[in-house]
């Protein structure tokens, strides 16, 4: 992820990564009392941009307050911190990682009264690979989201994608798909799920997931596309006859199902509907569709 040269932003200012160190009683490593982002950056033909740099830091105050994490930095602030660390470290595509956790020290169960700022960069392929996965139903389920803000995007909350990933490797699977509290689909351990039945694409509702920001992309690709999307709740029984299925996320952006335990889908990735919005998510990211618009 970094070497000896790697810049970071802490606090205010551009540090050595291998430098960067939190302390030993930092209130957000024992508690998993913290917030971040996953943001990626593109080389396009008009430079690095950024992929929806206003729609992460947006989230990222929103998990803040969810959690009663102060913090103070504006949208454009944070936005111009990243383009220049991304410039100090010479990349173009890149994996951005915005953490806000409380640094001081206190070991007690309250709301911090202040916080730090944490940016990391590394360049990062993507995450879940290119080949179409093989997933299975996970035995946790994701976290009841009237324990915790299942919407923000906090750190202790991956402690639970952190064991079903690993759960269902150790079974053989390349990744998990998780259930909520009522035994409808939710998400996987850090991507949005979708399906495809009758041309047709369908989706978890807002509730028990992440409301993922490519998946808000895709569901604007497939619908200017024609394409019909619904939210719904939908049972693991009700993928039966479903032609194909992927996962979408920043880090894995597009990415294609093969299975899901003894369900195979009939249609290879390439020839359904989330190979041609792949290919559109990339035309995007990458500034090839604007430039096709303009
Ligand atoms: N769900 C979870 C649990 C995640 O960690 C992620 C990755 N941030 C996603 C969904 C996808 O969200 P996004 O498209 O905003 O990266």
């Amino acid at each position: 992820y970094f070497n000896s040269d790697t810049l970071a932003f802490v606090d205010g200012e551009f540090v050595k990564a291998n430098e960067a160190v939190v302390g030993a009683y930092a209130q957000s490593l024992h508690y998993g009392y913290a917030v971040f982002e996953g943001i990626r950056a593109y080389a396009t033909p008009s430079g690095t941009q950024i992929f929806k740099a206003q729609e992460h830091y947006e989230r990222l105050h929103y998990s803040c307050q969810s959690i009663g994490l102060p913090f103070h930095y504006s949208v454009d602030e944070l936005t111009d911190i990243t383009y220049q660390l991304l410039e100090k470290n010479n990349l173009a595509d890149a994996y951005i990682r915005p953490l806000v956790y409380a640094g001081d020290p206190n070991m007690t169960l309250k709301h911090a009264s202040s916080s730090n700022l944490l940016i990391a960069v590394w360049d990062w392929g993507k995450y879940l690979g290119d080949q179409s996965l093989r997933l299975t139903i996970s035995p946790y389920q994701r976290p009841n989201p009237k324990a915790v803000p299942i919407e923000a995007k906090v750190s202790g909350h991956y402690v639970n994608s952190i064991i079903a990933s690993s759960e269902a490797k150790g079974r053989g699977y390349d990744e998990a798909l998780l259930l909520d509290m009522n035994g409808y689909v939710a998400e996987g351990p850090g991507a949005n799920f979708f399906f495809e039945k009758d041309g047709e694409l369908f989706t978890a509702p807002q509730g028990s997931i992440l409301r993922g920001i490519t998946r808000n992309t895709i569901i604007d690709l497939a619908r200017e596309a024609g394409i019909r999307v619904t939210e719904k709740f939908f049972t693991p029984d009700e993928l039966q006859g479903a032609t194909g299925a992927f996962y979408t996320g920043t880090a894995a952006e597009v990415v294609g199902i093969a299975a899901i335990d003894e369900l195979e889908f009939s249609t290879p990735f390439s020839e359904t509907l989330g190979a041609q919005l792949a290919e559109r998510y990339r035309a995007l990211v990458t500034g090839a569709l604007v430039e096709q618009n303009a």
